[in-house]
């Protein structure tokens, strides 16, 4: 027989983390809905459950896969073994790997609402402020029939046949091992309506459109959610309500292009301009109108950083930089006149 070390790949004196990384490996490699090979991954949860437990692996490092001579059998058993044959509880990994149970995993918070996801876009100009935002969403919210009991008027709760009032179930994975998840019928509360409610079915809950009122944050970029808690569908029968994200793309703006917290944009300049100094006018993403002092001797391509005039930081503390690029603006046509003064221009050597 194969050492259970040899199995996992670890050595000896491997530590528990070691022992489970290397299990979480290979049971992923061959686990048979995947395509992996069944008898080695038998193999392998059977070596993970000695292993992973002190006092079995100090056994075995003592006495092999025998054990002593009391026996500790159960190994040998081939297939059926459940987490409680071997007090530990594989509930957690398998539920990590799989996908059981709730989201919340193992907590005993009753969390059954969805979060919901939408998407919504702002102009660059509310980057700059900040913006107060009505999203209408149709989204599970209490039922009013029932006042999110789930039950029909006149009638009570009675314990849940599913899970005979444990509030969870279990259920075996490929006949060898047992797991423990909330039971989908009471959704871990234990208890199920006598008789439905009809508006909602028993569920406590209706679909209805709700307007949601929420801040979009200055400085928020394309591509960041906003999370808000609670917001989301509400659960089954009056557990906690999931949350509303809502992610932002930034609208793309005609001179403004933001990089993080700064902007940046070019603009035009004659060639006299550029050569003698002068100034341009725009507009800010506030509106606000600047005049930029281009400065005499400014060469084409030249970047000037007006510092603070970018967007505002998502911390809500200072402001990132706008840089301007400066093109120089080369005629395509002249009229006489100006033609000539360049012709003059030339003999003076620039
Ligand atoms: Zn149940
Ligand atoms: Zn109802």
């Amino acid at each position: 027989m194969e050492d259970y070390y040899d199995i996992l790949g670890v050595s000896k004196n491997a530590s528990k983390e070691d022992v489970k990384k290397a299990y979480r490996k290979l049971a992923h490699k061959h686990h048979p809905d995947k395509g992996g090979d069944e008898a080695k991954f038998k193999k392998v949860n059977e070596a993970y459950q000695v292993l992973s437990n002190d006092k079995k692996r100090e056994q075995y490092d003592m006495f092999g896969k025998a054990g002593p001579s009391s026996g500790f059998g159960g190994f040998s058993g081939g297939g059926g073994f459940s987490s409680s044959d071997f007090g530990f509880d594989v509930g957690d990994i398998f539920e990590e790997m799989f996908g059981f149970g709730n989201r919340s995993g193992r907590s005993s918070r009753r969390r059954s609402g969805e979060d919901i996801k939408i998407d919504i876009s702002i102009p660059l100009s509310k980057v700059m402020t900040g913006e107060e935002r009505t999203v209408s969403i149709l989204k599970f919210v209490p039922c009013k029939a029932c006042s999110s009991s789930g039950v029909a008027k006149g009638y009570s709760k009675k314990r849940c046949p599913q899970c005979g009032g444990s509030g969870r179930v279990t259920k075996t994975v490929m006949g060898m091992i047992s797991t423990s998840t909330v039971c989908p019928s009471c959704k871990g509360e234990g208890e199920v309506p006598e008789k439905n409610c009809p508006s909602c079915k028993g569920e406590g809950r209706v679909k209805e459109k709700e307007t949601i009122q929420f801040s979009v944050p200055a400085g928020i970029s394309s591509g960041q959610t906003i999370r808000i808690s609670g917001k989301g569908n509400v659960g089954v029968r009056g557990s906690e309500p999931g949350d509303l994200l809502v992610e932002v793309t930034v609208e793309k703006h005609n001179f403004f292009t933001p990089r993080g917290e700064d902007l940046y944009c070019s603009v035009d300049i004659s060639y006299t301009d550029a050569v003698l100094g002068g100034s341009i006018n725009f507009s800010l993403l506030t509106g606000k109108n600047i005049a930029l002092k281009i400065p005499a001797g400014t060469f084409p391509g030249k970047i000037i950083r007006l510092s603070g005039k970018g967007l505002p930081r998502l911390s809500g503390y200072g402001q990132g930089d706008l840089y301007v690029q400066v093109n120089i603006n080369v005629p395509k046509k002249l009229t006489k006149k100006q033609k000539l003064l360049l012709e003059n221009l030339r003999k003076e050597g620039i």
